[in-house]
């Protein structure tokens, strides 16, 4: 018997110049003073400039610098104080970072009263202020997702603050505003994506929506992310990476993940590395791993039969087998020159910090088959 749930942004513009919709967006919310989340750099701030000037809307600007921790959104806390809308341009950093500035601004207390695991993971008593989440990678999906992963700078570990209502008014998908990234992360973001699409395909919590968001979003991912790396001028391909991060954010937030994920979280705040670094480096390890121990422990899985699926997505052969997705994954992950783990500080004494954390993870437990303590340092062995 089927049943599930499945809930997105309220609204998703999807499209290359949409990034011009956004004053009329500011109007149809009634918005008179704006906070503008943004990094330290992003090519599309000009254009935005113009665009945000046509709108009647006071505009304050916020700048997040890195992975956003609980004092940067404390510091955006106070940035905020009267506005009554916020929209986040920038990768996840700065999208998560504005999702919970929105999230807290209308709730009292402080940060750690909300953030689970390191904070008391209170549920917010007041819907947040409306959000307007502009991706300018495509990897995270954040614009989609209900959760900010947060840094505790104190505890060296991220964590998520997280609630339906987080989910963002508006997604506003513009794939022009990825053609400048440069090919490093054009790779690991778009690694990132192809992660968020294989990990909640075969997760535990998998649903016949998310499995027709993963099919579609791999499909993308498939055919453009090479593509966009070469050559990031590739209209085509960039718009693929743009759909493939939005259905990946799509399917996370409601299939959950898994291993990769699970390490990430861990991970990210013991070696301050980028996500997008960590998930590209740990993929094809964790996919191995687990088409092993369901080979070995559980050979009737259905989860193998859809790393088969994976793989004639990916492939685009009707006879591959999950090995040849495995496979196919190995030489992108070694054409993009992934660092090693060692490379961000990574060594043998982290490893059993590293293995408690992850089994303790939210998204460790969507992993089609759960994965021991042994089998989890051979992944870090591999990965260092
Ligand atoms: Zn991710």
């Amino acid at each position: 018997m089927i049943s599930f749930e499945f809930a997105t942004a309220n609204r998703i513009i999807f499209g290359a110049g949409k990034l011009n919709e956004l004053a009329k967006q500011i109007g149809e919310l009634s918005a008179k003073r704006v906070l503008l989340v943004r990094g330290y750099s992003s090519d599309a701030i000009p254009r935005l400039t113009e665009i945000l000037s046509e709108s009647a809307a006071a505009i304050t600007e916020f700048q997040v610098h890195g992975e956003p921790t609980v004092d940067v959104i404390r510091n955006g806390l106070q940035a905020a104080y009267e506005c009554d809308l916020v929209i986040g341009l920038g990768g996840g950093s700065v999208l998560d970072a504005g999702k919970a500035i929105a999230a807290l601004a209308t709730n009292p207390g402080d940060v750690l009263d909300y953030l689970e695991v390191v904070g008391r993971g209170r549920a917010l008593i007041n819907a947040p202020l409306p959000y307007i989440a502009i991706p300018t990678t495509a990897g995270t999906g954040s614009e989609v997702t209900r959760n900010a992963v947060i840094e505790s700078t104190e505890k060296n570990v991220k964590v998520s603050l997280r609630s339906a209502w987080m989910l963002p008014r508006v997604a506003l998908v513009d794939p022009e505003l990825t053609y400048t990234l440069p090919p490093p992360i054009t790779a690991s973001t778009g690694l990132d994506a192809l992660t968020q699409l294989i990990e909640p395909f075969v997760s535990i919590k998998a649903n016949p929506t998310t499995d027709a968001i993963c099919r579609e979003g791999l499909f993308h991912a498939a055919r453009s992310l090479l593509r966009a790396y070469k050559n990031g001028s590739d209209k085509e391909a960039r718009e693929g990476m743009a759909l493939a991060s939005l259905f990946g954010g799509m399917a996370l937030a409601n299939a959950s993940l898994g291993a990769v994920h699970g390490f990430a979280g861990p991970l990210g705040g013991m070696l301050h590395a980028p996500h997008g670094a960590l998930c590209a480096r740990l993929l094809p390890l964790v996919m191995e791993a687990n088409l092993n121990a369901l080979e070995a422990r559980q050979p009737d899985h259905p989860a193998i039969v859809r790393y088969a699926e994976i793989a004639q997505i990916l492939t685009g052969d009707e006879n591959a087998t999950a090995r040849d997705g495995l496979e196919w994954v190995r030489n992108l992950v070694s054409t993009f020159h992934v660092a090693a783990l060692s490379v961000y500080g990574m060594s043998k004494t982290d490893f059993s910090a590293a293995v408690e954390n992850t089994m303790k993870a939210n998204s460790f437990k969507g992993n089609p088959i759960p994965l021991n303590e042994e089998e989890l340092i051979t992944i870090l062995e591999q990965a260092i």
